[in-house]
């Protein structure tokens, strides 16, 4: 279902980058409750909180932690926190970034669980992996819609239970 509501949009957000869209996968009520309850299912009992990795990682948490009645992190782009966070610098498929998460919001030792749409190189969920860990956090797992084949992801994820519904 993922894969065929998804769309291919080329030369975006820059020329040469073949996008994959989930928009539309937000936008199927079906679909949408499909993939969250894939992903509770996946890592029932393995996570004491979600945190989501903007922006399209926000969905994703934020159903997760309220169907499982858990607390939620958010892991946000530079400069969109107040007060004290901690930051960490990437390399994206098209570009580099910075993300950044408040810590002190969970308990310490708390098993998060980070969600995120698509996995291409892995820098954003390394990213934030290793912000959950400075944090003082476990990583219980990173859980993906869609992984693209051949970028990379799963090899730099490799210290970690990584589980996506759909490869491709
Ligand atoms: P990575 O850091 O290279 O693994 O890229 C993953 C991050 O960039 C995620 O936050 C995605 O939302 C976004 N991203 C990268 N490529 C795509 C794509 O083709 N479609 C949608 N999001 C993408």
């Amino acid at each position: 279902m993922v894969l065929s509501l998804s769309d291919t949009i080329p030369d975006f957000p820059k020329p040469g980058i073949l996008f994959r869209d989930l928009t539309p996968v937000f936008a199927d009520a079906d679909a949408f409750r499909a993939v969250i309850d894939d992903l509770a299912g996946r890592f029932a009992g393995r996570y004491d909180a979600v945190a989501g990795v903007e922006a399209r990682g926000f969905l994703l948490a934020s159903a997760l932690a309220y169907a499982s009645h858990t607390p939620l992190a958010i892991v946000r782009k530079a400069g969109k926190l107040p007060g004290e966070v901690l930051s960490e610098d990437y390399g994206l498929e098209y570009g580099a970034a910075t993300l950044e998460i408040r810590p002190g919001q969970l308990p310490q030792g708390s098993r998060v669980l980070i969600l995120d749409d698509v996995l291409a190189t892995g820098g954003s969920s390394n990213a934030a992996a290793t912000l959950i860990e400075r944090a003082g956090y476990v990583v219980a797992g990173i859980g993906l819609v869609l992984e693209l084949d051949g970028l990379g992801g799963r090899q730099v994820l490799s210290d970690y239970d990584v589980y996506s519904i759909v490869a491709e």
